[in-house]
């Protein structure tokens, strides 16, 4: 079976948007041809308007949501810094990694897996932090972190977020909600191949950008004078953008925009609550409580006496619906149902369920 055939229900190259298919079949221009240059700036408008924020500084990064989050840290963290780490999961473990490798003095702020983090003990975690991060969706746990509050409440420290699984699936205000620095992934809730890192910086982070950061190639300095021609001087080129990826990103952006950002939010709502309502009926357990719940990614328990692979293998193979081990920690314990992008249709749930429903012989 090709994976065109499959009907993937997790993040990964899956069925794009024919608009995106499209746009990657298309002719492949010039990195530095005016055409381009006006795809690209047009991408970061869009970003901008998913993103709901005025950051000029609003591009793609060259790499995948991970290159963002080494790029939010090598920017801004300073030898021996404060900064404090919402740990609820594996990308909040990642992010004290990436902090901790750029020099960061990290303070863990953890929560159960399958907990939300108190955005309390966040701002009482440090009496002046250099920043405060934390994972809006935490795609391990399928939990949502409380944002909005750590903006009023973060004093001097710049808040960085990461959006990686949260963009284009629930609400996400970068600016009413007072963060500085966030970054994407374009494979999750976007529903666009992976390669590119979508992130936002304020003016405000800018002003306290490390001047020679430890990398070269994700250095803010060197990118913005590439991606903004704000002096009027002209664009400077630093690395050549992968022109095939971003013509991608800037149509999965356009399908989301005509599609409008809370009707997708709505979309992924709809199809999250009929997922879990699905499963609970079929006698599954869920990880996290309903307040805190992801639509976009579900976290159901592996039942007992239930082959965890085996029954992800047949879901595959005889169904052609990919979900996702348990990880880190929850390896083992859970499954991982991504509803995300264009596979958060109506369809693709009531498929997953009846499937799921003869798998496990209920
Ligand atoms: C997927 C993911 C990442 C990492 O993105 P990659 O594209 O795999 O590098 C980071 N944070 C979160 C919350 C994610 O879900």
């Amino acid at each position: 079976m090709g994976i065109s055939d499959r009907l993937l229900m997790g993040p990964g190259p899956s069925n794009p948007y024919p608009e995106v298919t499209m746009a990657l079949a298309g002719p492949v221009l010039g990195h530095l041809d005016p055409q381009f240059l006006q795809v690209l700036d047009q991408t970061n408008d869009r970003l901008r308007r998913v993103f709901a924020t005025s950051n000029q500084l609003t591009l793609p990064l060259s790499g995948t949501g991970s290159a963002g989050m080494e790029a939010s840290f090598v920017n801004f963290v300073r030898p021996a810094d404060p900064v404090v780490v919402g740990v609820n999961g594996v990308f909040g473990e990642r992010m004290c990694e990436v902090a901790t490798r750029h020099g960061a003095a990290v303070i863990r702020v953890e929560a159960e897996w399958g907990e939300p983090i108190d955005p309390d003990r966040l701002l009482a975690a440090h009496p002046s932090p250099a920043i405060i991060a934390v994972v809006h969706a935490e795609t391990s746990t399928g939990v949502r972190n409380e944002i909005e509050a750590l903006g009023s409440g973060k004093g001097d420290a710049l808040l960085l977020v990461d959006m990686v699984t949260s963009l284009g699936g629930i609400e996400v205000s970068v600016d009413d909600w007072g963060v500085d620095i966030a970054y994407s992934g374009t494979q999750k809730c976007l529903g666009v191949p992976p390669g590119l890192s979508p992130l936002t910086v304020s003016p405000r982070a800018m002003d306290r950008v490390v001047e020679r950061p430890s990398s070269w190639y994700l250095d803010l300095n060197l990118l913005s004078r590439y991606v903004n021609d704000s002096t009027g001087g002209g664009r400077v080129y630093h690395h050549t953008a992968p022109v095939a990826m971003v013509a991608a990103l800037h149509a999965g952006l356009g399908v989301l925009l005509d599609e409008g950002i809370e009707a997708a939010q709505r979309r992924h709502a709809e199809c999250g609550n009929l997922l879990q309502d699905g499963l609970v009926a079929l006698g599954l357990e869920l990880l996290v409580k309903p307040d805190h719940r992801l639509p976009q990614l579900t976290t159901v328990r592996v039942p007992d006496g239930v082959d965890d692979a085996a029954c992800r293998r047949e879901l595959l193979r005889s169904y052609g619906i990919e979900i996702g081990a348990g990880a880190g920690r929850l390896a083992g314990q859970v499954w991982r149902v991504g509803c995300m992008g264009h596979t958060a249709r109506r369809r693709n749930v009531f498929a997953l369920l009846g499937a799921m429903k003869e798998v496990l012989g209920r």
